[in-house]
């Protein structure tokens, strides 16, 4: 009796909370047999050279198809997955994944196809995480200037010894280095400067509206120009309409990534648009 009403003053007290906790801890347990059932798969993103609209290289994007939930997308996920440290073992399939299938579309094609692969901060900061990417590349076969690791500044904004020690240690193997989301974070932009960074991917939410902000268009023509003089390459991220393509090419961008050029793509999908595309390079 006791019990019961205990029970349900809780429930009266915290009713979301509940079904807000239940449901975490519901989608942590799916998480950790997520890995043995094979749930997980890569979606392959198009990066493309803003000038000739050729293929440059590869975002590598996480999905989780679960029986229960249907596809679940990493917004949704990768949160949890960093608070539980699930993200260690689920990144590490992700860099073996993404290597492997480069290396896959290298041999198929004779294009040096780079991938570019997310990292977040809980593995980057896993004192295992250079030899898991030392070891997928191994694996694989792919070479290390074909990988690239995005880096989020929220991450690189830490200013600590050990992030700047295994940024260089990355760079020094050879391993492409960009900064993923430029803009969104509250920068002190002077990191550019002293890390080993090649590319800066500017964030989406900057890219969308520059044909209509005007404000936009100026972040984005300043950030292009700046990374220039810091000797960085320039990617463009949510591209989405011809206008904006036109305004890129016209401010120098190097590369760009968005839903005009192509969606991202399960493995075999982006197999056709890479046959595909090559046919129009080549014609
Ligand atoms: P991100 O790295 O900035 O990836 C770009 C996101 O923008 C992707 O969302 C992509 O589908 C989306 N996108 C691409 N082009 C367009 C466009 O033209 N318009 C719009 N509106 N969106 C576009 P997605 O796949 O949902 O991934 C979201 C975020 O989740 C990623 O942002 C990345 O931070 C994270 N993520 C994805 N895969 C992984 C992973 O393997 N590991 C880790 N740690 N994080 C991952
Ligand atoms: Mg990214
Ligand atoms: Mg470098
Ligand atoms: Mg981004």
């Amino acid at each position: 009796q006791a019990k019961h009403k205990g029970k349900s003053a809780y429930a009266h007290f915290a009713p979301e909370m509940t079904e807000v906790s239940h449901e975490r801890l519901q989608m942590e347990s799916r998480m950790r047999r997520a890995l043995e059932l094979n749930e997980f798969e890569l979606y392959f993103q198009p990066i493309v050279h803003t000038d000739s609209g050729r293929l440059a290289s590869v975002e590598a994007l996480l999905r989780w198809n679960n029986p229960a939930m249907g596809m679940v997308m990493p917004d949704r996920f990768i949160p949890l997955a960093e608070e539980t440290g699930l993200i260690i073992p689920i990144g590490e399939w992700v860099l073996e994944e993404a290597c492997r299938a480069a290396y896959s579309w290298r041999e198929a094609t004779g294009l040096d196809i780079g991938v570019a692969v997310n990292v977040s901060p809980r593995q980057f900061r896993d004192p295992g995480f250079t030899g898991t990417v030392m070891h997928a590349l191994k694996n694989s076969g792919l070479p290390h200037n074909q990988l690239e690791l995005e880096i989020t500044e929220r991450l690189i904004l830490d200013n600590s010894i050990e992030t700047a020690e295994i940024l260089r240690q990355l760079d020094s193997a050879g391993i492409q280095l960009s900064v993923d989301d430029f803009g969104t974070g509250y920068s002190a932009l002077s990191y550019l400067k002293s890390y080993p960074f090649d590319t800066l991917k500017i964030d989406k939410s900057f890219v969308q509206d520059v044909m209509k902000e005007s404000d936009d268009a100026s972040l984005v023509r300043a950030i292009i120009n700046m990374a220039h003089s810091l000797g960085l390459k320039v990617i463009a991220e949510g591209v989405e309409e011809e206008a904006q393509t036109h305004f890129l090419k016209q401010e120098g961008c190097d590369l760009s990534q968005g839903y005009f050029y192509s969606r991202p793509l399960p493995a075999d999908e982006f197999e056709s648009w890479l046959r595909t595309n090559q046919r129009v390079v080549q014609a």
